[in-house]
C-alpha cells in the first residue's frame, strides 16, 4: 500500500523547528529572512500564522516543505530530518494555479496522476467525496474558467486533499477572494479540516481569520521572522461557527494579537 493510501485514517505529523536561519542571497548582499525559529508543531494541530509582510512567512513553509534549505539549524517532520522536497504534503498558495483545460475532476486528480499513485479511476470516489465536501458537487464535469473565484479556490484545496497528505501547508490561500467568499470559505475550511485531522499550517494576514480557524496562532516578529509568541485557543470549543467570532472570548483573543502588533510598532 502506498503511504498515500491511509483508507481515510489520516493522521498529522508533528513538526519540529529548531534553531532555523535562512538568509538569501541577493544582489545587494545577504537578505536574513527568518532569525533563530524554534518552534514545535503537534501532530494534527492546525495552526495560524500571521506576521506582517515580508517577515519570512512563505519561507517558512518553503523550508518546511523542503522546496529550499535552511542556512542553520533542522527541521524534523516525525523525527525524519527534512533534506529534500517532503512529498507527502498538500500545498494550497493564493493563486489556484488550475488547469483551464482540465475538468474540475481532472483537476482534482493531477497529483494521482503526477505522483504515479496507480489508475486514477481508483481515486475518483475520494475526488467525488471532496468536491462534495467543498459544496461543489455537480460541477465535476466544468471547467475552471466556469467557475468562481471562490469554487476554484475551493478545486485547489481539493486537489490538496486527494492523496491524504498528513500535512497541509496553506500561504494566503483566500487573500484574493471577496470578504464575504473569504468568510464561508473559512467556515468550510474547518469542517474539511475536521474530517481529514491533518497537520495544518496557514498563513493569513487577517487576525480573525487566524483565531477562528486555529488550535493555536503564531505572531511573527518583522524581518527577519522570529517567534514573537504562540496564543493557545483551546477555550475556544469546536466545532466552531462563524457565530462564535462575536463572543467576548474570540473578541479577546483577537485584541490579544492586535496588541501585539502595537507593541512591536507594526500597527499603529
Ligand atoms: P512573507 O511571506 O512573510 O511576506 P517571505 O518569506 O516571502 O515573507 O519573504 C521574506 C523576505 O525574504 C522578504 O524580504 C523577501 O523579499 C525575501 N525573499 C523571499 N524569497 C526570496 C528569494 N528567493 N531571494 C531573495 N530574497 C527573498
Amino acid at each position: 500500500m502506498s503511504e498515500f493510501e491511509n483508507n481515510g485514517s489520516a493522521k498529522g505529523l508533528p513538526i519540529k523547528i529548531s534553531g532555523v536561519t535562512k538568509v538569501y542571497e541577493t544582489s545587494d548582499g545577504p537578505l536574513q529572512a527568518l532569525e533563530e525559529f524554534s518552534l514545535d508543531i503537534k501532530a494534527g494541530e492546525f495552526l495560524s500564522i500571521v506576521g506582517p509582510s515580508g517577515c519570512g512567512k512563505s519561507t517558512l513553509l518553503m523550508l518546511i516543505s523542503g522546496l529550499l534549505k535552511s542556512s542553520t539549524g533542522e527541521i524534523r517532520i516525525a523525527d525524519q530530518l527534512v533534506e529534500k522536497p517532503y512529498t507527502d504534503i498538500g500545498f494550497v498558495f493564493q493563486q489556484d494555479f488550475l488547469m483551464d483545460w482540465r475538468s474540475v475532476i481532472e483537476n482534482v486528480l493531477l497529483p494521482i496522476e503526477i505522483k504515479k499513485l496507480g489508475p486514477v479511476e481508483k481515486y475518483r470516489d475520494r475526488a467525488m467525496e471532496l468536491l462534495e465536501m467543498a459544496g461543489l458537487a455537480g460541477f465535476e464535469n466544468r471547467y475552471p474558467y466556469e467557475l468562481s473565484g471562490g469554487m476554484r479556490q475551493r478545486v485547489s484545496i481539493c486537489r490538496a486533499l486527494i492523496t491524504r497528505p498528513p500535512l497541509l501547508l496553506m500561504d494566503e490561500p483566500f487573500g484574493a477572494l471577496d470578504s464575504l467568499t473569504r468568510e464561508q470559505m473559512t467556515a468550510d475550511l474547518v469542517k474539511i479540516w475536521q474530517k481529514n485531522c491533518n497537520t495544518v499550517l496557514f498563513i493569513t494576514h487577517n487576525i480573525y481569520e487566524a483565531v477562528f480557524l486555529a488550535d493555536r496562532v503564531l505572531v511573527m516578529s518583522k524581518r527577519p521572522g522570529r517567534v514573537l509568541y504562540t496564543k493557545e485557543l483551546d477555550d475556544l470549543k469546536r466545532p466552531r461557527d462563524l457565530s462564535i467570532q462575536d463572543t467576548p472570548l474570540f473578541q479577546k483573543h483577537a485584541t490579544d494579537i492586535r496588541h501585539t502588533f502595537v507593541k512591536e510598532g507594526i500597527l499603529k
